[in-house]
């Protein structure tokens, strides 16, 4: 059976955390912090995510490309990241291993490197005819500070990465607005509304970049949307548009705010715009470490005159002072860094500083701003959202980069131009549950549930032989059932530890979308009935089914509404079954 305890699923109209969901219905299962098991319900809807992302690709809008499905190696030589620096300054973002007591190797984040130099090293052939496009879902790691948030903030993630490779920055850019079509195309299929917003292109580098956002007020991002043209952007992107001008960087308008670390080891200095009000989450967030809360949150001036005057009463001053760990945090809001204000202590060292540049620290901006798209007046609303998936016009900063350069083959004086393109596949399992929890437990659009029917028999503490003994054609029933399952992706549930009802509720709450009643007290063969737990979209669909049943004498609409407790139930001939099966989903959501 899918979950060993049924009745620990939640109570009926309490809305749970999706997380608590999605291990309450055994998809996942945490190990450790930012780690996950994805159980086997868990894992067949990654699969149908996945899936649903394969088909896209494969669907060519022209014939000029052709988009294809490998498989990196999951870690590469710390070398090859050196290549294109990234290594070591984004040291702290991966796990590194020694293989051996040499080679010192990294576990993949992102394959921009492994993909640019097996392409040069297999693919740049005389005639090697472009654009390439290559395709991956596999598992990444990433050393995130603090894991959080589920699946949204892990160590461990499943990642659908996609690199394409060009001859000229004009294919790019054609090949990057496909890629955002395809994109939309499958969020549309998931059934995630997401925005896409104009983005910078942060640490990845690049021309152009969009970013997918799903909005949710928990999200660590920060979205602006243009009520009257739609356009959304980052907050990083916004910033830019207006040159800054989402604040003026002067220092009147600055302040700074002093505070501690959790273990009061670090003195962290905060700078931020005016009237903005200072959010604990993402200074955390970015510092990679808690904040001392009675500092942070203090009166900012009483707090700074404190902080001052608690370490100018340091016996031994000056050796103090320049053994103090400073972190300077910045203000993204903030352009202009010649114009922060003076430091408060006479005695300090540059050394000690630790500069955090250009990282959101605020609470959501709450003016009204104009758009920079349509330029609408007051038309920007701010929201949280969390980001879904990101692509990126990468141009020729992988390729041209001094030790890993990739050039056209007909004329050497030119680079490569590349794309990459990425949708976190784990954290969709998450959305998919925000989006679809119901008093029932989840109810996933059909292309992602993680079976299609479910065939429960009614053995509960009986030998199976026993039911076939009494009832040969039930047997027969189930063998072509099995023989269906895997084409089919039906379950059939014959567990005898488990009442009908048991079976029933957890079918449901699961979110298997079509549940058949084999037999039981009120259904024998020739009769089976079928609940329908997804959603119909069509009015007309008792009609549809009744057109396409063999018996139509004996097919019976039982309930026709879906109410708080009860499914549309529907009693037709066992060998309509199948038939019935597949017109209801076709006419599912
Ligand atoms: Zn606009």
């Amino acid at each position: 059976m899918f979950t060993k305890n049924a009745s620990s699923l939640k109570s009926k109209n309490s809305k749970i955390d999706e997380v608590q969901l999605l291990q309450s219905i055994g998809y996942i299962a945490p190990q450790n912090t930012g780690y996950y098991h994805y159980l086997p319900l868990g894992l067949r809807v990654l699969n149908n995510i996945s899936k649903v992302i394969d088909k896209e690709f494969s669907i060519k809008d022209d014939f000029n490309y052709n988009i294809e499905k490998l498989e990196l190696s999951q870690s590469s030589p710390v070398n090859l990241w050196k290549k294109t620096h990234r290594y070591p300054a984004n040291k702290d973002e991966v796990f590194t291993y020694m293989e051996n007591d040499k080679n010192l190797r990294l576990l993949n984040p992102t394959c921009e490197e492994s993909i640019t130099q097996l392409f040069k090293s297999n693919y740049m052939k005389g005639n090697s005819h472009l654009p390439k496009i290559f395709y991956q879902t596999t598992k990444k790691i990433r050393n995130e500070k603090r894991p959080r948030f589920g699946l949204i903030r892990t160590r461990e993630f499943i990642m659908n990465d996609c690199y394409s490779f060009h001859n000229t920055p004009e294919d790019t850019s054609k090949f990057f607005k496909i890629m955002e079509n395809k994109y939309r195309n499958i969020f549309n299929k998931l059934k995630i509304p997401v925005i896409a917003a104009m983005a910078d292109s942060g640490d990845i580098g690049g021309s152009e970049s969009i970013e997918f956002q799903y909005q949710d007020s928990r999200g660590e991002d920060t979205l602006l949307t243009c009520k009257s043209c739609h356009t959304g952007f980052n907050i990083e992107q916004f910033n830019g548009q207006l040159n800054g001008k989402l604040h003026e960087a002067v220092t009147k308008d600055l302040t700074f705010k002093l505070c501690w670390n959790a273990d009061k080891s670090s003195l962290v200095a905060i700078y931020y715009p005016k009237g903005e009000e200072l959010s604990i989450n993402k200074v955390e967030e970015e510092l990679g470490d808690d904040v001392d809360a009675e500092s942070f949150f203090a009166d900012r001036e009483v707090g700074n005159q404190k902080i001052v005057d608690d370490i100018n009463s340091k016996e031994d001053l000056q050796n103090y002072l320049f053994e103090l760990p400073i972190v300077r945090m910045i203000d993204l809001r903030i352009n202009k860094r010649g114009d922060l204000p003076d430091w408060p202590f006479k005695v300090f060292s540059k050394y000690q500083f630790m500069n955090i540049d250009k990282v959101d620290l605020c609470k959501p901006v709450s003016e009204a701003y104009d758009c920079p798209e349509c330029k609408s007046e007051n038309t920007i609303n701010v929201t949280r959202s969390i980001e879904v998936g990101h692509i990126f016009n990468l141009g020729d900063r992988y390729t041209n980069k001094d030790n890993l350069k990739v050039m056209n083959v007909d004329d050497i004086s030119k680079p490569i131009y590349m794309g990459c393109y990425g949708i976190g596949v784990s954290r969709l399992l998450q959305i998919l549950a925000i989006e679809n929890q119901d008093s029932l437990g989840i109810n996933l659009p059909k292309v992602v549930t993680p079976y299609t029917v479910n065939f429960i028999v009614d053995n509960y503490k009986k030998n199976i032989n026993e039911i076939f003994e009494e009832d040969s054609d039930l047997k027969v029933f189930l063998q072509d059932i099995n023989n269906k399952q895997i084409e089919k992706d039906y379950y059939l549930d014959l567990a005898s530890d488990i009442k009908q009802f048991d079976k029933a509720k957890v079918s449901a709450a699961v979110g298997i979308p079509i549940n058949v009643y084999c037999n039981g007290k009120h259904t024998k063969l020739p009769y089976v009935e079928v609940e329908i737990r997804g959603d119909i979209i069509d009015e007309n669909w008792i009609n549809k089914l009744q057109n396409i049943v063999k018996d139509k004498d004996n097919f019976k609409v039982l309930r026709e509404h879906k109410s708080d407790k009860r499914l549309p139930l529907i009693k037709i001939n066992y060998k309509d079954t199948f038939d019935v099966c597949d017109e209801i989903l076709k006419i599912m959501r």
